[in-house]
């Protein structure tokens, strides 16, 4: 078995998921009960947050916990809307953005707010200057992805954060789902991001956890109404296990960081090479350092994305259409489309996405696999 759909999800590592079932069988209390099994699970909620703060360059109280991606996402757009619409109902966010942003954007807008979508070049990057021209008087947050899911394009935080220097009162937030632990920190880190995304199923912690960073005095309207967990910012019991796993997959994800990357880099150049080397296909995912290490977005033309999703599985090899979000609701693909793709072309697109743990024998395979299912279509064409 190939698996190459490490955007889509990881596989939980057998130690995290160690660290999860001691949790849960040794720090069961609810961290809000005052007795002593309740401090036992607070301290671990809290000893997690710190380490994943340290690990990731913030301080601990800006760590919030999450259910993942999507809820982090909803809460900060939708949560920093709320909280400045009396200065300004105008936000801007780009073309290429997930679902989870996409559709929240068009949840304000039935509110009366009004978006701006900034669009992207050919490679699928957006500019620092068309983000000058779309500021107003009005807006009050814009909202970009450090890497995008589908091709692996990774957006000019820095330039877009020089920007907004200018302009203290607009928040700025950076969904950085795909971004954590590529060896890229260095270029959407930035210290102008008020408010980041993270999602612990992208690394190797399990499904339904994550983290959002809140810049210290920045404000957030809660979502979720209850108990006032998490510093009465989202209610809920918190998933202390879960949140411990989290903790124990960043730190693995951290360690030899770079080395990790490089070998990801080289999988992937191995794999660009060759797909340029084979007639009628198209690779969208560049080998320059404005792309992630993991993501190759590439057809075999003429061919649709999902008949080689199948052909491949039936070789017990998994890969995705463009992004596993919006494949089985057979939406096109957003970011090609941004990308002025013709359609033809983007709905062969299919999408590799690799973790550290893949290796040089399964791209190998996979090439030979790809050797031949490129060569069964030609005939076909
Ligand atoms: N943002 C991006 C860029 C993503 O790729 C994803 C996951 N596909 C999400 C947000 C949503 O994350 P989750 O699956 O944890 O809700």
């Amino acid at each position: 078995m190939i698996y190459f759909d490490n955007s889509a999800t990881t596989k939980i590592e057998k130690t995290v998921l160690d660290t999860y079932n001691a949790a849960s069988l040794n720090y069961f209390g609810n961290p809000s009960s005052l007795h002593k099994l309740g401090l036992k699970a607070y301290e671990l909620l809290e000893t997690s947050r710190k380490q994943i703060a340290e690990l990731m360059g913030f301080k601990p109280y800006e760590v919030v916990f999450t259910s993942g991606g999507t809820e982090g996402n909803n809460w900060i757009i939708k949560g920093t809307a709320f909280k400045k619409r009396e200065f300004g109902k105008h936000i801007i966010t780009t073309s290429i953005e997930h679902p989870s942003v996409m559709n929240s954007m068009h949840q304000l807008e039935e509110l009366g707010y009004e978006v701006t979508y900034l669009p992207v070049d050919k490679t699928g990057h957006v500019s620092a200057d068309d983000l000058k021209n779309a500021i107003r008087d009005d807006t009050i947050l814009v909202s970009t992805m450090a890497v995008n899911n589908e091709i692996g394009s990774i957006q000019p935080i820095h330039e877009m954060a020089r920007v907004l220097d200018d302009y203290p009162n607009i928040s700025y937030h950076v969904d950085g789902t795909q971004a954590i632990g590529k060896n890229i920190e260095d270029q959407f880190i930035d210290p102008r991001v008020d408010f980041y995304t993270f999602s612990g199923h992208k690394f190797h912690a399990p499904r339904g956890i994550g983290f959002i960073y809140m810049k210290a005095g920045k404000q957030l309207e809660p979502l979720m109404a209850g108990g006032g967990q998490e510093k009465n910012l989202r209610s809920g019991t918190e998933n202390t296990p879960a949140i411990a796993a989290m903790a124990r997959a960043l730190r693995l994800l951290k360690q030899d960081e770079a080395k990790k990357a490089n070998k990801m880099t080289k999988l992937k150049t191995e794999l660009i090479e060759h797909i340029q080397s084979l007639p009628n296909t198209h690779v969208f995912s560049k080998l320059s350092d404005d792309f992630a290490p993991h993501i190759i977005c590439f057809t075999i033309d003429g061919v649709r994305g999902e008949t080689v999703v199948h052909t491949f599985e039936d070789r017990d090899i998994y890969i995705s259409t463009t992004s596993a979000c919006s494949s089985k609701k057979g939406l096109e693909s957003s970011t090609l489309k941004a990308m002025s793709t013709p359609e033809k072309v983007a709905t062969s697109a299919v999408r590799v996405s690799l973790d550290e743990n893949n290796t040089e024998a399964e791209m190998k395979e996979f090439i030979k696999n790809l050797d031949e299912v490129h060569d069964h279509f030609q005939i076909l064409n």
